[in-house]
């Protein structure tokens, strides 16, 4: 990870080391915040940033969920997030989005905490690698919609990734893939999955506990492009096992394929995920004209 020059926080542009909060800050607490992970690519027309009106509707939906209030309109987050990867002169970067509750009164009780928000950005490379994910099955399971809104992008409920995560880490592992609470594969701590079996791509429905991913968004799409038949179902344990090839994806990760699933090899990566890996590189990179409004362009600082 490298740093950048400034934070976008409430309005200014501040020194990366000067972006602070209070220790008493509610979302420290209790988790009181929604987040997004954004992408900026170099493409020839300069940096863009991938999908931005998606992932603004997101950090919007995912508020609303919790119960949040955002004090920016979606005009004024664009054009802050594009003011804020400018200044800071990537060709390309990631971008998080926070909006927290902060400090008020302490207590669970919310309301009396203003939300703070902030635009983060640094240069990260894809956070699974590129040679192949050993992948654990959790002994965790998956947050279930009943008890905190899976859907919303809230960082209270990532404390299951975190769990997850350092608990495949520690058995040897890159990365942990999550069954729900009915026992059906939902996704990994920070990456939506898919299996391949017989030419077609499978994915869990929504309900299953997964984040609807906007990288998974955008392999369904692409997947349809090249006439390969994307289906959304439940997915069992086994079917990892039996699966011909397993890909994750998401904004930090890319597109990247599964080598071995609790040890089960499957080598790779397969034909069906290097097509999609390649669509997606094109399509974010701005060479792919179908898609090419997908991309918001970073005016030069
Ligand atoms: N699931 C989880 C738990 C994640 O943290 C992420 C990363 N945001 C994803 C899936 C992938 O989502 P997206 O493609 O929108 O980045």
């Amino acid at each position: 990870m490298r740093e950048a020059t400034y934070i976008w926080m409430d309005g200014e542009l501040v020194p990366w080391g000067e972006a602070r909060v209070h220790v008493l800050t509610h979302a420290l607490h209790y988790g009181t915040a929604v987040f997004e992970g954004t992408r900026v690519f170099t493409t020839p027309d300069g940096p863009a940033v991938f999908r931005l009106e998606d992932h603004l509707a997101r950090l919007v939906r995912s508020a609303r969920m919790i119960g949040l209030a955002l004090p920016y309109s979606v005009d004024e987050l664009r054009a802050a997030t594009l003011e804020t990867v400018a200044a800071n002169g990537h060709a390309a970067c990631y971008i998080r989005h926070l909006a927290h509750r902060g400090h008020g009164e302490m207590g669970i009780a919310a309301r009396r905490c203003p939300t703070v928000v902030s635009v983060a950005t640094w240069e990260w490379p894809p956070l699974l690698g590129t040679s192949g994910v050993r992948l654990m099955t959790s002994s965790w399971r998956r947050n279930d919609h009943r008890v905190v809104p899976v859907a919303a992008k809230a960082t209270g409920p990532y404390l299951n990734s975190v769990l997850a995560k350092d608990e495949a880490m520690a058995a040897g592992y890159d990365e942990a893939v999550l069954l729900n609470a009915a026992g059906y594969v939902s996704e990994c701590t920070g990456a939506n999955l898919f299996v391949v079996r017989d030419g077609r791509l499978l994915t869990p429905p929504p309900g299953a506990g997964a984040l609807d991913g906007i990288t998974q968004d955008t392999l369904e799409r692409l997947a349809a492009d090249l006439g390969v038949p994307a289906v959304r179902q439940d997915l069992m344990r086994t079917d990892l096992y039996a699966a011909d090839e397993i890909l994750l994806c998401g904004t930090g990760a890319g597109v990247v394929h599964v080598s071995a699933v609790d040890g089960r090899e499957l080598g790779g990566p397969g034909p069906v995920t290097e097509r999609l890996a390649d669509a997606y590189d094109a399509v974010t990179h701005g060479r792919d004209d179908r898609h090419r409004h997908w991309l918001t362009p970073v005016p030069a600082s």
